[in-house]
């Protein structure tokens, strides 16, 4: 057991961990699958949902009963966007470290980006991964790279690396700058039906910046990263998922313009998806005042406008799902001069109460919708059996108390990084238990 001072639990999860027959009684059922928003009892066992109903059901002797009364009790939740800095930076996380703060951020599953070190670029590195997550408190599945080493010149065999477990490809952490290298590994993906992750940024219009380009960083003297930089390649890389017919997923969508092109594109029935982070609907670059390297991520905070077309692109269905971007750094990469600093923030253990209180709370998202977003969406995007509530399916369950006030107190996570962007704000809901395979990986109320 791994406790923290605030309740908080993990527990110990393997193959081989008995099982017992769970109900979970007074919950609001959130599952947008079946279209179920009601309080109904779930009933687990074996590691599968048995039943769910308005009646406690009968001939079943449960061994553990969690009262969720004034709860969600929801699919699993998934974020198809984690640097796990295994192997290469376990100073910053581990596959352990990274997958309990997951499920203590109610994620039944994670992907991993490849730009580890070495990268995830052939078969035995995405082996290693998913022998690695056999006793983890949630599933994980790799990412495999676009190109050798993030080289953006030589195709990864994609074939083998997706028999060996991954379920997408990605250069995430820089662009493929090549088109035509783009078209190619397209075409590639397309063979094996895998969504391409695109990371987009061209970097001679990113110009080496450090946030984003506008009177505040004129004002702030920081090089910029203008907003055109991202949109250049969203446009291209969803004009070539339309001519190849390939899928194609765009990472962390910050800008108006972005939102703009994939709902364009989705309208020509392109085969494109895309992501966004809780930071784009939170902050701005109006809260880097203070030159706070906590707040420093690429792509970068933009202005309120794009605020408020990132929230305006979720509420209207433009943008799929929302993932943290987890990206695990040590004090010393943090505590420098802004324009030092590293890029990237964490976000598995705040992405769900940021996401209530910004975006259900504000009403700009039902308790469903944040669902579909967080489960159903993402289960569909990696083509994986998740993301419902069905008899017979994978008990994995998220048990979130939508209304549990807390502060953001970075040295109780579970993480082995503290960077958060979101450090003292108070928020509104969590994930109260965490069920993996029909076993309880994580609760806040053990003793
Ligand atoms: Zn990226």
């Amino acid at each position: 057991m791994y406790k923290k001072a605030n309740g908080q639990t993990i527990y110990p999860y393997g193959p081989e961990s008995p099982k017992p027959a769970i109900l979970i009684k007074n919950g609001r059922v959130l599952d947008p699958e079946n279209a179920i928003d009601d309080v109904l009892f779930v009933a687990i066992k074996e590691g599968k949902i048995v039943s769910f109903s308005t009646e406690e059901p009968e001939e079943f002797t449960p061994d553990t009963v969690i009262d969720a009364a004034g709860k969600w009790v929801t699919p699993g939740l998934v974020d198809l966007h984690v640097h796990l800095r295994e192997p290469g930076r376990e100073d910053k996380e581990t596959i352990i470290s990274g997958t309990q703060a997951a499920a203590a951020g109610g994620f039944t599953a994670i992907a991993c980006m490849p730009n580890t070190n070495p990268v995830l670029d052939e078969e035995s590195k995405i082996r290693y991964v998913i022998q690695r997550s056999e006793y983890c408190s949630c599933h994980i599945y790799p990412v495999g790279s676009i190109t050798k080493g993030l080289e953006g010149k030589v195709l990864s065999p994609f074939g083998e690396m997706v028999k060996a477990g991954a379920k997408a490809v990605s250069d995430d952490g820089r662009s493929v700058y090549n088109a035509n290298t783009m078209r190619n590994a397209l075409n590639y993906a397309k063979s094996f039906d895998i969504p391409v992750m695109c990371h987009c940024e061209d970097p001679d219009l990113a110009n080496n910046g450090h946030m984003n380009e506008s009177v505040v960083s004129t004002r702030l003297g920081v090089r910029g990263i203008p907003s055109i930089s991202e949109e250049v390649f969203v446009a291209r890389d969803i004009m070539l998922a339309e001519y190849t017919g390939a899928r194609v997923h765009i990472c962390h969508v910050s800008t108006a313009g972005a939102v703009q092109l994939i709902r364009w594109a989705k309208k020509r029935g392109a085969k494109v998806t895309c992501e966004t982070c809780p930071h784009y609907f939170v902050f701005t670059d109006e809260d880097l005042e203070t030159y706070d390297t906590h707040k420093k991520m690429n792509p970068p905070l933009r202005t309120p406008g794009d605020r408020e077309a990132i929230i305006a692109g979720l509420a209207d269905g433009t943008i799929d799902i929302i993932v943290s971007d987890h990206a695990p750094h040590c004090a010393e990469e943090k505590e420098v001069e802004f324009d030092e600093a590293a890029f990237g923030v964490i976000g598995l253990e705040t992405m769900l109460g940021v996401s209530i209180t910004h975006l259900v709370k504000k009403d700009h998202l039902s308790p469903l919708d944040l669902v579909k977003k967080m489960s159903v969406e993402p289960n569909k995007i990696f083509g994986l059996n998740g993301g419902s509530l069905s008899v017979d399916s994978t008990a994995d369950v998220t048990i979130i108390d939508p209304d549990a006030t807390w502060t953001v107190d970075p040295s109780l996570f579970y993480s082995k990084s503290r960077n958060s962007a979101f450090e003292g704000l108070s928020l509104q809901g969590y994930a109260a238990t965490t069920i993996l395979n029909g076993k309880v990986v994580f609760d806040r109320t053990g003793e």
